[in-house]
């Protein structure tokens, strides 16, 4: 989702934010891009260059396992207490490994990729205190809890994320006894796009919100987790979040997300979604909640009017904005059919369009994804002018418009989305 205001608002920031949302949008957010993958797409890179970058990538994800055990190493031996010049020593053998990678890095020019290098540390981790055995045997327990949790899913393609997912998607429960069918309504109401949690009980507390959470649909053991925070935004934020997240991790069959959190402005990521109401990072499969347009309900409200005016007032005086790029103002121009730049107009509707980013990767694997390909050049228009962006923007605004119970998405992607959804 692209643009935010801050205090007065002021048309031209507006509009130059999308503008740099073509940035740090959604799904283009810049932690995401691959070295070399982004790079691909701007020249073709030749056979051999190509096995060359492959081969580099292989010796990388090598030397991150190599620290990865090091540093999980570490952390054993301080849970297990330790002696401090053993533990010394371990520290060292991180530091070297770290080392190494970055000599690699400087030599091959490739870029460090912490996210990899990360080992998650977690709270329901297993107490070595309360495991039998020898500390030999403790160490393999935690290694492979270790790998069971953390290792697997970071070297999966997400078609094999989804196939595993379709694998060890819940067995089915048997059917109860169906007594004579209904008959059929005269017009057949349209299939919830979500469905609604029946026991959703709203937080008192950010804490308590942050619990609800990591237990319903954050799954703090994937690879590059992010975790929950919800400080800085309001309990009522984070209640919405709670139960429109929970509603899609019960409808979708998907797998939890690693993370929620909503940064400081000033740092990395608040940086980066400085301009976005919100983010969704494919790679993390976690969201990032931008504290200031999303602080609490007055605030986020006054966003989304201001969003909309400002649509209204460039349709009004296109030739006063001066200062943007055609992309922008093909974006803009685009949004006069369906009268509006984006689709949200709430907290729920923003969320909405940053979990249709998360449903990317699985329709992928949906039978007709060829066909909802093809809608794109005619749907998007429909949608909203952000839709014309690119691809992963029209099925994320598809998504929010979906779930506003909107009659203008391509039926296709409505089927393929409702593939999605547990049986
Ligand atoms: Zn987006």
């Amino acid at each position: 989702m692209p643009a935010q205001v801050q205090g007065r608002s002021n048309a031209e920031d507006i509009v130059r934010s999308f503008e740099q949302s073509k940035m740090v949008n959604c799904k283009h957010y810049p932690m995401v891009f691959i070295p070399g993958i982004s790079s691909i797409r701007g020249e073709p890179q030749s056979q051999e260059e190509n096995d060359k970058t492959y081969e580099e990538s292989q010796k990388q994800r090598a030397l991150e396992r190599k620290l990865r055990k090091e540093k999980l190493d570490l952390s054993i031996m301080q849970a297990q207490g330790a002696p401090e010049d053993a533990i010394k020593a371990q520290r060292k053998k991180v530091r070297a490994a770290s080392a190494d990678i970055d000599e690699f890095c400087d030599a091959t020019g490739r870029a460090r990729r912490r996210s990899r290098e990360y080992t998650p540390v977690n709270p329901s981790f297993p107490d070595p205190e309360s495991m039998p055995g020898s500390p030999a045997d403790v160490k393999k327990q935690m290694q492979q809890h270790y790998d069971r949790q953390a290792t697997p899913l970071q070297e999966m393609t997400p078609a094999e994320e989804f196939r595993k997912l379709q694998e060890s998607a819940e067995p089915k429960a048997p059917a109860p006894a169906q007594a004579a069918p209904e008959p059929a309504a005269p017009t057949a109401p349209p299939a919830p796009a979500t469905r609604p949690t029946a026991t959703f009980t709203p937080a008192k507390t950010i804490e308590e919100a942050e619990e609800y959470a990591r237990k319903t649909f954050v799954d703090i053991y994937q690879f590059a987790a992010t975790g929950i925070s919800y400080k800085g935004i309001s309990v009522d934020i984070a209640n919405e979040i709670n139960q429109t997240v929970g509603d899609f991790y019960q409808t979708y069959n998907v797998k939890k997300f690693s993370g929620i959190v909503a940064p400081t402005a000033n740092s990395r990521e608040g940086k980066m979604i400085k301009n976005a109401v919100a983010a969704y990072s494919p790679i993390r499969n976690s969201f990032y909640i931008n504290r200031s347009s999303l602080k609490d309900e007055k605030t986020a409200r006054k966003h989304f009017e201001e969003e909309a005016k400002v649509i209204q007032e460039y349709f009004a005086a296109p030739g006063k904005y001066t200062r943007i790029s055609r992309e922008v103002k093909t974006i803009l121009e685009n949004s006069r059919e369906s009268g509006r730049a984006t689709v949200p107009t709430t907290v729920k509707e923003a969320l909405w369009h940053e979990l249709g980013h998360s449903l990317e990767k699985y329709l992928k694997e949906v039978p007709n994804y060829e066909k909802i390909k093809d809608g794109y050049t005619t749907y998007a228009k429909k949608i909203s002018g952000y839709a014309t962006a690119e691809f992963s923007e029209y099925i994320a605004e598809s998504f929010a418009a979906w779930n506003r119970g909107e009659t203008v998405v391509d039926p296709e992607l409505i089927e393929g989305f409702k593939a999605l959804q547990r049986k």
